[in-house]
C-alpha cells in the first residue's frame, strides 16, 4: 500500500480549545514485568476492564475529537481492541490513532495495523514499540526476554508498512539506572538499524514498580539530549525524503522544533516543577479514562470520578461538576503548581498556545543549530556497537534487520 504521508499531529495545529484526546488505558493486563512501570500499582488492583458496551457509550456521547491514545497495560492484550478503535473512527472522526506497544506479539501488531488502515483509512496510526538498551538491557528492564520479538515486530512493521505516510513508525525508551550508560550508542544504534521516524527517550516518572531506578537530573537529562540532538536533524531528513524542497523545510522547522521543546521542557520539570511558560489545557483539551473507569483530567492527577457514576456519558463528564472544580483547581497548571515532564501533555498543550509556540519553535531551531556535530552511522560503527554489547547477530540476520552472512560474503569475499 502506497499512499501519501497523512496530516500530522504537526500540522493540525489550533487554538481552541475543547476536547481533542481521549487517554484510553484499554486493560489492566500487562504480559510484561517493566522495573519503571508507573502504572504497576493500578494494574496490581486487578480490577475488571471496562467492558464493550461501556466503551460504545462513551464513543456514542463524546461527539467528535480528533485524537484516540490508547494506554495501559499492554494495549494487544485486549481482544476487541480494533473494534473499539474502528467505533471511535466511525462514531467520532477520529484522525490520529496513538498505539504503544511493548512489541511481544509481532504477528497480531501486523495484523491489527493492516485491519486499522483498511477500516479507518483516512486515520493515522502512530506506532509506538518500547526498546530500552541493547539485549540484556532491555530484557532486565523489561522484566522479560522480549528484545529480539520487540526488534522483529519493529522490522515487520517496517516491511510491511514502508510506504504508508499513514503509519508513523516510533521506538520509545525510558531511562533508567540500568541503560543510562549506554543510551547513546543505543540511540546511534537504533537510527542505524531501524527505519523509524522518530526515536523517543524520557526519563523514568512517577511511582516506579522497582523503587531506586530513576537517576538522572536535570542537569544529566540535558547533557543526553544535547548529545543526542543531530539525530533529531537526521529524523527530520528522514521524514521529509520525497517531499519538495519546502515541504522538507517545514518539516526540518516544526519537527525539531517540537521534539527540542519538549526536551527542554521535560529536563526543566525532573528535579522540581517548573513552569512551562504555556498553559497546561489538561482537562479542557484532555480526558484520560483508566481501564476500569476512573477518569482525570491528566495520568499524573489523581482520579475525579467514575465513568459508571455518570452512565458512561463524556458529555456529562467533561461537563461535570468534579471536571470543573479540577479544572479550576488545575488553574492551567499555574495553581496547582504540578508542571510535569508528560510529553504527551506538553506536546498536546504546546498545539493550544500557537503565540507561545510559534516562538519555542525558533528558539528550539537555534539551540539545536548549535549542537550539530558530524554523526558517524556506518556499517562498521554498527557491528562494533554489536559486538560491545553482545547482540546476537544471528538473531539479527534472522529478523532481517542485517543481510545474511552468506550474501555479504558473497559480495564482498569476506565472511
Ligand atoms: S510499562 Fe507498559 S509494558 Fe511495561 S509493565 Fe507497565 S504497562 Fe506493561
Ligand atoms: S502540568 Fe502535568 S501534571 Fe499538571 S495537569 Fe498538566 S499534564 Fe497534568
Amino acid at each position: 500500500m502506497k499512499t501519501k504521508r497523512g496530516g500530522s499531529s504537526f500540522n493540525s495545529l489550533n487554538s481552541k480549545r475543547k476536547l481533542e484526546s481521549i487517554f484510553l488505558f484499554t486493560t489492566g493486563k500487562c504480559n510484561a514485568k517493566c522495573a519503571m512501570c508507573f502504572y504497576a500499582g493500578d494494574m496490581a488492583k486487578k480490577a475488571p476492564d471496562l467492558s464493550f458496551e461501556d466503551i460504545k457509550k462513551l464513543s456514542e456521547t463524546a461527539g467528535p475529537f480528533k485524537r484516540l491514545w490508547l494506554s495501559g497495560g499492554e494495549p494487544t492484550l485486549r481482544e476487541d481492541l480494533p473494534e473499539i478503535i474502528e467505533m471511535f473512527y466511525r462514531n467520532n472522526h477520529i484522525t490520529d490513532i496513538n498505539f504503544p506497544t511493548n512489541g511481544i506479539k509481532t504477528d497480531l501488531v501486523i495484523d491489527w495495523l493492516k485491519r486499522i488502515r483498511r477500516n479507518c483509512p483516512d486515520c493515522n496510526v502512530s506506532i509506538s514499540v518500547s526498546l530500552d538498551g541493547f539485549g540484556e538491557t532491555h530484557d532486565t528492564q523489561r522484566g522479560v526476554p522480549s528484545f529480539y520479538r520487540a526488534a522483529e515486530t519493529l522490522k515487520k512493521i517496517n516491511d510491511n508498512f514502508k510506504d504508508d505516510g499513514h503509519v508513523i513508525k516510533n521506538i520509545a525508551t525510558v531511562i533508567t539506572k540500568y541503560n543510562v550508560r549506554e543510551i547513546i550508542d543505543f540511540v546511534t544504534w537504533v537510527y542505524g538499524r531501524f527505519n523509524v521516524s522518530t526515536h523517543t527517550i524520557e526519563a523514568a516518572r512517577g511511582v516506579t514498580r522497582e523503587e531506586g531506578v530513576k537517576v538522572l537530573t536535570e542537569t544529566s537529562l540535558r547533557e543526553i539530549q544535547d548529545t543526542i540532538a543531530p539525530f533529531y536533524l537526521l529524523y527530520a531528513k528522514r521524514i521529509g525524503e520525497g517531499m519538495n524542497a519546502i515541504g522538507r523545510g517545514l518539516t526540518k522547522f516544526f519537527y525539531v522544533g517540537l521534539m527540542r521543546a519538549m526536551y527542554n521542557i521535560r529536563a526543566a520539570n525532573l528535579d522540581k516543577p517548573s513552569c512551562w511558560n504555556m498553559d497546561c489545557t489538561a482537562g479542557e483539551t484532555t480526558l484520560v479514562i483508566d481501564y476500569d473507569g476512573r477518569f482525570r483530567a491528566c495520568e499524573l492527577r489523581e482520579p475525579i470520578g467514575n465513568v459508571k457514576d455518570y452512565d458512561c456519558d463524556v458529555q456529562k463528564m467533561i461537563h461535570g461538576d468534579a471536571m470543573k472544580k479540577e479544572i479550576e483547581t488545575i488553574g492551567y497548571g499555574y495553581k496547582a503548581n504540578c508542571w510535569c515532564t508528560h510529553g504527551c501533555w506538553i506536546m498536546s498543550s504546546i498545539t493550544f498556545n500557537p503565540g507561545k509556540m510559534i516562538s519555542m519553535l525558533f528558539k528550539s531551531n537555534r539551540e539545536t543549530k548549535r549542537l550539530i556535530r558530524p554523526i558517524a552511522v556506518n556499517e562498521e560503527a554498527l557491528r562494533e556497537l554489536e559486538a560491545k554489547y553482545r547482540i546476537d547477530r544471528n538473531k539479527l540476520e534472522k529478523i532481517g534487520l542485517i543481510p545474511s552472512s552468506v550474501e555479504t560474503a558473497a559480495r564482498t569475499g569476506v565472511a
